[in-house]
């Protein structure tokens, strides 16, 4: 048995960020992740991280205002106001960790502007932010002395009495099973975008730790706010970040107009995603769109802008398209991109089941609301990141360790035995994964409408019980993909249940939930939080207030 005072799971930049705090906090931490570290999915993070410094004349009042107003008034503004009054601090701290933020001429860090935001407050690294973030706090990670457990899977949570008390994982070389006991466990698994497809998410996101908490009774919230990206490639959803429209990028329909003057005729191709995304769409069904797709078109910026500051993508427009950027525009359309929802916490980061917490974009704070802008997820990940760790490390030093049955992992080798036993004639793994993605990706999308969500609902339970039945082919110990796999689905399959849940009980239109059959916002009834909880016959909806400090809700205009 393994046993530490706080195990992080998830090396993004929301888990490294913990386990520095905790550490910081005299905790003994270990880091547990499925992937080596540096290919975590924070890895693809192009655009920017959100701050408002002082120093350029912004103040961290409008950026938490945008947040509130982006988020159409879902959002908690006390954890807004955190989030954005901790973003100048969080940003100078990764500089000097030693993250090379792009410079302007003039030498101060740089900034773009972004999404659903009047004012330039962008920080980034050309387009490769997220990468940069992330091999540095990795430096970080690896001179603290945390232990790292690397390509280990964890397969289920250690729960007694009501407490949160470990995990049991899967070592990925080895195929063995350890139980790693610890008084606090912070979950920073990321999102859940593979239950869709195509999605801009790397393949390895697939909602495990939102369905471990669920299954260990602590609630999900507001599962049903998927957001949609406005720019991401027709062939296989991946994105061309937000930074090509905020360095100027204009999007065209098939008759050549900038459409987006007509739908937010101040902000245009920077109102916020929910917005841009309804706007494409709105184009393309209405037969303005170029083969399902609208034109993202940068000529205008020239090559120089183009091959310094977005070099990324357009490397992903050459290899994929053929087309150089400074060339011709490009067909995008909407994709699946990021969860606003996740497993409720506190602005501590702790879910309601003691001992366990949880950071990143796999929790729910909420600061994201009913949409998320470009660029405030980094963000989210580093403040509440630590702010988890900090929380973290002080309950595990006030509860002490306690004993732990090694049962715990007899119950998960049996459990996996089954799962080999199980035939693989005819159905497969792969199979159900991908009418899974489909049936999401065609019915709970950028516009949604009852029976499309319950077909959602309906082919979704199938899925489950043709999951139950289906085995891998792969039987053996060593590196057992398939087996990864499986237990992947399963985890997906329960998290996309309750999106269709949630989904299916807010009846109104908020954010990225737009309904064809009810297009209004209901404040009346709808400004409260849908929480979801796991039971025997399936998810069950509670509801739970939005919590307001200085903004009322208003008509959300761009
Ligand atoms: C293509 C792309 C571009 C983006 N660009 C931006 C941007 O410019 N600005 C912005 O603010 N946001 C952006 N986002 C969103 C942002 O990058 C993510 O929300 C954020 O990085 C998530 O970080 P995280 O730490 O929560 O999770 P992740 O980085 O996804 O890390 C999850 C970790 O959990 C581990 N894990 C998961 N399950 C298990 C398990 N069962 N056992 C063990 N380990 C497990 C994984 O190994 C991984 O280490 C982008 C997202 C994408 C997909």
């Amino acid at each position: 048995m393994l046993q530490h005072d706080v195990l992080v799971v998830g090396a993004g930049l929301a888990g490294m960020r913990a386990a520095l705090a905790a550490k910081q906090a005299g905790a003994n931490v270990a880091i547990i992740s499925k992937v080596t570290p540096v290919r975590s999915h924070s890895n693809a993070a192009q655009g920017g991280i959100n701050a408002a410094l002082t120093d350029r004349g912004d103040d961290w009042k409008e950026h938490a205002y945008e947040t509130v107003k982006g988020s159409d008034y879902l959002g908690d503004q006390d954890a807004i106001e955190i989030l954005s009054q901790d973003a100048g601090r969080a940003v100078i701290e990764l500089e000097h960790m030693g993250v090379v933020f792009s410079r302007g001429p003039d030498g101060l860090l740089g900034t773009r502007r972004f999404g659903g935001q009047q004012r330039a407050r962008t920080f980034f690294v050309a387009d490769i932010t997220g990468q940069a973030m992330l091999h540095v706090l990795f430096e970080q990670l690896l001179k603290s002395g945390i232990t790292l457990y690397e390509e280990w899977f964890v397969t289920s949570l250690v729960m007694e009495d009501g407490q949160c008390r470990g995990v049991v994982a899967l070592e990925i070389k080895s195929g063995k099973l350890e139980l790693i006991t610890s008084p606090a466990v912070v979950l920073a698994t990321g999102g859940c975008g593979r239950i869709y497809e195509p999605s801009t998410n790397g393949l390895i996101v697939t909602g495990d730790g939102m369905a471990l908490a669920y299954k260990a009774g602590a609630p999900l919230m507001d599962m049903e706010m998927v957001q949609y990206h406005p720019t991401t490639l027709k062939q296989n959803g991946i994105l061309i970040t937000e930074a090509a429209r905020g360095e100027g990028g204009y999007l065209l329909n098939g008759k050549g107009e900038r459409f987006m003057d007509k739908y937010a005729p101040s902000m245009k191709e920077l109102a916020s995603r929910d917005v841009v995304s309804r706007s494409e769409q709105t184009e393309i069904n209405e037969g303005r769109g170029v083969n399902g797709c609208v034109l993202l078109d940068l000529r205008h910026l020239g090559r120089q802008v183009i091959e310094t500051k977005l070099a990324y993508i357009n490397e992903v427009a050459l290899d994929y398209l053929g087309i150089s950027l400074a060339e011709a525009p490009i067909p995008i359309r909407p994709g699946m991109h990021y969860m606003m929802g996740g497993i409720k916490t506190d602005v501590h980061g702790a879910t309601r089941v003691p001992g366990l917490y949880a950071a990143g974009e796999t929790a729910c704070v909420s600061v994201h609301g009913a949409n998320r802008l470009g660029a405030n997820s980094l963000l989210d990940t580093v403040v509440f990141g630590r702010r988890a760790g900090d929380a973290s490390a002080a309950y595990a030093k006030e509860r002490g360790h306690k004993n732990v049955s090694e049962a715990f992992v007899a119950d998960e080798e049996a459990r996996i035995k089954g799962i080999l036993a199980r035939s693989t004639d005819g159905d497969s793994v792969a199979k159900i994964r991908l009418e899974m993605g489909q049936v999401m990706n065609d019915n709970i999308s950028v516009f949604r409408h009852e029976e499309g969500m319950k077909k959602a609902q309906t082919t979704i339970r199938r899925l489950k019980e043709r999951y139950a039945r289906v085995g891998v082919q792969n039987k053996g110990k060593v590196f057992n993909t398939g087996l990864i796999f499986s237990l992947e689905l399963g985890y997906m399959l329960d998290v996309a249940e309750t999106i269709a849940a949630g989904a299916l009980a807010r009846k109104e239109s908020r954010g990225a939930h737009a309904r064809v059959d009810m297009p209004d916002r209901d404040d009346a009834n709808f400004l409260k939080h849908a929480l979801v909880f796991r039971t025997e016959s399936g998810p069950r909806i509670d509801w739970l207030p939005v919590t307001m400090t200085q903004w009322q809700p208003q008509k959300r205009v761009y």
